[in-house]
């Protein structure tokens, strides 16, 4: 058989040169093969037919077999439409076109015996199906049709005529020019076997053309697992390779300084997910493999204290500690919440930013290299190649959806030895999603918040009800607590609705004249910033009108209110941060979402969610469902694209977690790649890196 990949599309009935070249630049179809893997986005069952009058004005796309009595056209100028009056004996409706008028009277007739399909709306007591498809009922034999597959073309495709039915044509023909040739399987026999799949050949078929949801289902779960499957494979390997390279630092005792701190300055008791997550790390830096672990906790689940104590393991066993954050902000932060905890024990911290210059960044640097410096805590400017340890042990990246793959690769190279990775968020990422972005990390869950903590209640209030609202915040402010407000943008475009937060500023001045108020924007100067924070920090200034700079890890627990002003304008996770500000100190804490009127329905839902639950990770599996993995925060600047075909991470998480322990079996009973019944992965693998150049570094 010919090979399908290199077949060029033009030569298939029904394509041509000027077909092709529309079909390669709107859709990337070049081959045989790539029109084969352009999956339909939906069916509609067309297996049954409906009578004329059994229609009301609620049905979804239907069809109707009829004749068209006669044709007119009424209207004029732009409200001109042609309107076929159709009908099969039991009733009338009216079939209407508001364009192609002259095509569809051409090759349509009255009288012909037709097949129409459409949704029925009722108007003015008729009924009318706007734009229907019709296909001669002599060539349409029902009972074979089954589900009518429906393909995405583009605008330019439509008016070239290269509509879905046009595609779903040139499938046919595509399946007619392979006179059922079975097409090489990519799965092997045993995996086909042992879990029920379809051949390759019947999934593609019905995948284009199943005769029934029952086989339609089949032909999806085998590509679906395919694609996964192959996906978890390479990450898998990917994986072990990596960790046959390299060997990682053994620390293997738990020793002075992790034990004075324990029990003289830890000023209170870990919680039990702490504890858990800890002994983790523990066992896999005394391993003797390098540690790659991403902790995910919530925003004030305590990922701190863990990797100080973390840290620590890292400096009873001889070895230096890096501490790295995203804003200068959170460094300062972190750097005096670490000495603050450190406090009486002889530690050396540092703190490296790119304000931190002269004769004391010098002293930094050489104190890394003698190894006086014990642990190092800073923003990008760490990774800076003329900072240089002497024996960096352990990194700890926090907030790492900022970090790329590449800024962890650079901290690596930083000892001969790469040291051990742990890599923190608070933007809890969904397991399945996880597995797929950061396949080569273990996965680490602070799924408890330390005691005491009041739940913060969430309200959402019309931005027309806005003096209560101050009402509210007044009475705050009064017993002492403090309130942030966040604005979604700087600049104010007229166009757009949003409210300014140069005029949100002014506005709050003048409403409450007798306290201070703090401002705090991505323009101004870091040390400025930062000075206004510490305002806030000290309540100095009881309200902090800032944009979303506040987002990530600030701690001020007397702040109990966070007011979101156009809160539709921001996403799921983004709220669930900006929530996370409060809710830190012993008082009950508020957020209050404020939006306009209108809502769309997506915006609702995700204020409903975040009115409903402070649970993150339930705020992050609503994120993906509502928008779809590739928008998910964080994950656009990670460089993985989700060049999915058919599985979807956010429906298919149970799945993707099957078929990554098939993998892992997989791998684990033919590591070195060598057996004769999976000759067909190894070599399918083989052909996805080569062209997915992407995919190999998908960690
Ligand atoms: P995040 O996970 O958001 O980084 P932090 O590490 O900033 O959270 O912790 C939030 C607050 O909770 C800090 O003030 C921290 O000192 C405190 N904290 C951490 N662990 C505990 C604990 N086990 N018991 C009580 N308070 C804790
Ligand atoms: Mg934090």
């Amino acid at each position: 058989m010919f090979d399908l990949s290199t077949r060029d599309i033009k030569y298939l009935q029904g394509v041509g040169p000027q077909r092709a070249d529309i079909l390669s630049k709107e859709l990337n179809i070049r081959s045989f093969k790539d029109l084969l893997y352009y999956f339909p986005y939906k069916y509609v069952d067309r297996s049954r037919l409906y009578y004329i009058h059994e229609i009301d004005g609620n049905m979804p796309y239907i069809q109707l077999r009829g004749k068209v009595l006669s044709f007119e056209t009424v209207g004029e100028g732009r409200q001109r439409r042609l309107v076929g009056h159709f009908s099969d004996g039991t009733g009338v409706v009216d079939l209407v076109w508001f364009q192609g008028l002259k095509f569809v009277m051409g090759k349509y007739k009255a009288n012909e015996e037709y097949i129409v399909f459409g949704k029925p709306t009722v108007f003015n007591g008729r009924i009318n199906i706007a734009h229907p498809d019709i296909d001669p009922a002599a060539e349409l034999t029902l009972s074979a049709m089954g589900l009518q597959p429906y393909y995405n073309t583009t605008e330019r495709m439509k008016r070239t005529n290269l509509t879905s039915h046009a595609l779903e044509k040139l499938m046919k023909n595509l399946f007619t020019a392979l006179q059922h040739e079975c097409l090489d399987e990519t799965l092997s026999p045993s995996l086909i076997e042992a879990h029920h799949l379809m051949s390759l050949t019947d999934a593609l078929y019905n995948i284009h053309f199943p005769r029934n949801p029952d086989l339609l289902r089949k032909a999806q779960y085998r590509l679906k697992f395919e694609e996964l499957f192959y996906i978890q494979l390479n990450i898998l390997r990917y994986t072990k390779e990596r960790r046959n390279k390299f060997r990682g630092l053994v620390f293997g005792r738990v020793g002075e300084i992790f034990n004075t701190f324990y029990a003289q300055n830890l000023p209170f008791q870990l919680t039990g997910a702490q504890k858990r997550v800890i002994r983790e790390m523990r066992r896999d830096m005394g391993s003797g493999r390098q540690m790659n672990r991403l902790l995910q906790g919530d925003v004030g689940s305590g990922k701190t204290l863990v990797a100080l104590m973390t840290m620590l393991i890292a400096l009873d066993n001889g070895f230096q500690a890096c501490m790295m954050a995203p804003t200068e902000i959170l460094a300062v932060q972190h750097y005096e919440t670490i000495n603050r905890f450190l406090e009486g024990m002889n530690v050396r911290v540092e703190l490296l930013t790119g304000t931190v210059k002269g004769k004391k960044r010098e002293a930094i640097l050489s104190g890394l290299l003698t190894g006086d410096v014990q642990i190092l805590i800073g923003t990008h400017a760490v990774i800076e190649d003329t900072v240089n340890f002497s024996s960096l042990g352990l990194v700890v990246i926090d907030e790492q959806h900022r970090f790329g793959v590449a800024q962890r690769a650079k901290l690596w190279a930083k000892n001969t030895c790469p040291p051990h990775v742990l890599v923190m968020t608070a933007t809890p990422i969904p397991r399945t999603l996880a597995m797929t972005l950061y396949g080569d990390l273990d996965v680490s869950v602070i799924d408890e918040l330390p005691p005491g903590r009041k739940p913060i209640q969430t309200v959402h209030q019309f931005d027309n009800r806005r003096p209560s609202m101050y009402a509210f915040l007044r009475k705050q402010i009064q017993e002492g607590r403090q309130v942030y407000i966040v604005y979604p943008l700087i600049q104010e475009s007229e166009k757009m609705d949003i409210k300014n937060l140069e005029d949100g500023y002014l506005h709050i001045c003048e409403e409450f004249p007798e306290y201070k108020v703090s401002k705090v924007h991505g323009k101004m100067k870091p040390a400025e910033k930062e000075e206004e924070m510490q305002r806030f920090l000290r309540n100095e200034t009881q309200i902090m009108v800032a944009t979303t700079v506040i987002e990530v890890g600030v701690n001020v627990p007397n702040a109990s209110v966070m007011v979101i002003e156009n809160a539709e304008r921001f996403g799921l996770s983004q709220l669930h941060q900006l929530r996370g500000r409060v809710g830190r100190g012993a008082d009950q804490s508020y957020c209050v979402l404020v939006t306009g009127y209108k809502l769309t329905e997506e915006t609702r839902k995700r204020i409903e969610i975040m009115v409903q639950t402070n649970d993150g990770f339930e705020i992050a599996e609503a994120d993906l469902k509502l928008r779809g993995p590739g928008d998910l925060e964080g994950t656009q600047q990670s460089g993985v694209a989700f060049d999915l075909k058919i599985a979807d991470i956010a429906r298919d998480g149970q799945l993707l977690q099957y078929v990554r322990e098939i993998a892992e079996r997989l791998l684990e009973e033919d590591p070195e790649g060598v057996r004769p019944e999976n000759a067909i992965v190894w070599q399918q693998l083989k052909e996805l890196r080569k062209k997915n150049v992407n995919w190999s570094v998908i960690s």
